[in-house]
């Protein structure tokens, strides 16, 4: 078992990973607004902007990162409240430790392996349907 000590090594890796998550996100919107602005969409609504810009200049690869990157950020922000809570690097579900190498290799997992791959396993696939 991992000792907490240990495990704050990865507190820094998650905040600057939080930091250039948010950054690349800002940027996406702010180009999703600047698309929006150049095809003479007037709107105040950001989500607007971007479900038009989406629809009109974005192409599904760029969209699909962009989600990945809210999905990441949600990920790592949850590992950061982990920290708070002290109990980062146990598993959400079965609140055994999470092996080392696996937060080493995805510092901001939430789960075990064997809990990640029954949840995967039981999640609608959508997401991945549209990878295809
Ligand atoms: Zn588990």
């Amino acid at each position: 078992m991992p000792e907490k000590n240990t495990l704050e090594i990865f507190k820094p890796w998650l905040l600057e990973r939080q930091t250039e998550l948010l950054v690349d996100i800002i940027a996406a919107r702010e180009a999703a607004v600047a698309a929006a602005a150049a095809t003479g969409i007037d709107a105040t609504d950001v989500n607007d902007l971007e479900d038009q810009a989406s629809k009109r200049e974005r192409t599904t690869l760029q969209d699909a990162e962009e989600q990945r990157d809210h999905d990441e950020l949600a990920d790592v922000q949850a590992a950061l409240a982990r920290f708070t809570e002290g109990s980062y690097g146990t598993c959400i579900n079965c609140a055994q430790p999470i092996d080392f190498p696996r937060l080493e290799a995805i510092p901001a997992a939430a789960r075990c392996l064997a809990c990640q791959r029954q949840w995967e396993a039981s999640r609608v696939p959508e997401a991945k349907a549209s990878w295809i």
